[in-house]
């Protein structure tokens, strides 16, 4: 008894801590967003499995704060979700994916969307005037939903994909097969490309099982007239074999780490518009 109380004290303790540290992160990242300061998107190249040729990049958020210095996305974008700042935040990304479209007008940019994001009514008119503003084709967006997104929003989320596709926007599945029913949601919903988990890409050339488990949701992906794209690629082996079972597109730190405007620049190299 008396162990277990210790151990209540330091948990409750330990909770303390963590809630001080959210509300901090909080205040700095209100601030942030507010100033437009230290958020920056970088840019992780896609290629093509088959001829390696680069055909577009995935916008990834960074915060870089004074104090704290970086913090991953991982922390931050829940912490924005619970205090209501994910909206503000989706614009900015929403803002510097069309910007960055303009720099590479030859590649396909994608964009992560948060669940809250995709569920709001307004949100196929805040993008359509977004690209219109920008003059971006919509076709050269590609947007990155999981599947948590598509759970229980009342048919919203649906809508709002299908308002958008048939204006052209493209629509991802990310992080697929981490969820209950990936296969099963594929029914469901329209999107033009799976993205293998990183988790799934791992267990690839390591497990007979591994192998097994890609190959079927590149034939699925195939099936049902959809792209794929393999995430996380880290080894040689891994990017051989992919190519080998017809996977569409390759992105991991293998072939590139995510890189700042700039860096990207370098890369595409004359092809800069801006
Ligand atoms: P995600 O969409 O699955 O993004 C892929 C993550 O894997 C990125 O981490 C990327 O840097 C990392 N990655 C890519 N290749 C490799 C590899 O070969 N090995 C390893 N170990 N990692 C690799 P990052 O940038 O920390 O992003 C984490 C998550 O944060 C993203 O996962 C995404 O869910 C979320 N996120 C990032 N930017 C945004 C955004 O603008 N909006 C929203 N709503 N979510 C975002
Ligand atoms: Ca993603
Ligand atoms: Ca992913
Ligand atoms: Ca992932």
């Amino acid at each position: 008894k008396g162990a277990g109380r210790n151990c209540y004290a330091i948990f409750g303790a330990h909770m303390e801590e963590l809630l001080q540290t959210r509300r901090e992160i909080e205040y700095d990242l209100r601030r942030a967003v507010a100033e437009g300061e230290g958020l920056e998107l970088h840019f992780q190249p896609v290629y093509a499995a088959d001829n390696g040729a680069l055909c577009g990049a995935e916008a990834l958020l960074r915060w870089h704060d004074p104090i704290r210095g970086s913090v991953g996305p991982d922390v931050f974008i829940p912490i924005a979700e619970e205090c209501g700042l994910m909206n503000s935040l989706g614009e900015f990304v929403l803002r510097e994916t069309c910007l960055a479209a303009q720099r590479w007008p030859a590649l396909k940019i994608a964009m992560n969307a948060s669940p809250k994001e995709l569920r709001g009514d307004g949100y196929p008119l805040k993008v359509m005037s977004m690209l219109n503003h920008y003059g971006i084709n919509p076709e050269q967006i590609e947007i990155e939903i999981t599947e948590g997104t598509l759970l229980d929003s009342g048919g919203q989320c649906q809508r709002n994909i299908e308002t958008l596709r048939s204006a052209g926007v493209h629509f991802a599945l990310d992080d697929f097969g981490t969820g209950f029913s990936s296969f099963g949601r594929l029914q469901n919903v329209k999107v033009d490309r799976i993205k293998i988990d990183k988790s799934f890409i791992d267990r690839f050339g390591k497990e007979e099982e591994g192998q097994a488990i890609v190959e079927a949701m590149i034939g699925l992906a195939r099936a049902k007239g959809l792209k794929t794209t393999a995430e996380g690629v880290e080894t040689e082996d891994q990017r051989v074999a992919l190519k080998e079972l017809g996977c569409d597109h390759l992105q991991g730190y293998l072939l590139s780490r995510p890189l700042s405007k700039e860096q990207f620049d370098e890369l595409v190299g004359g092809n800069v518009v801006n």
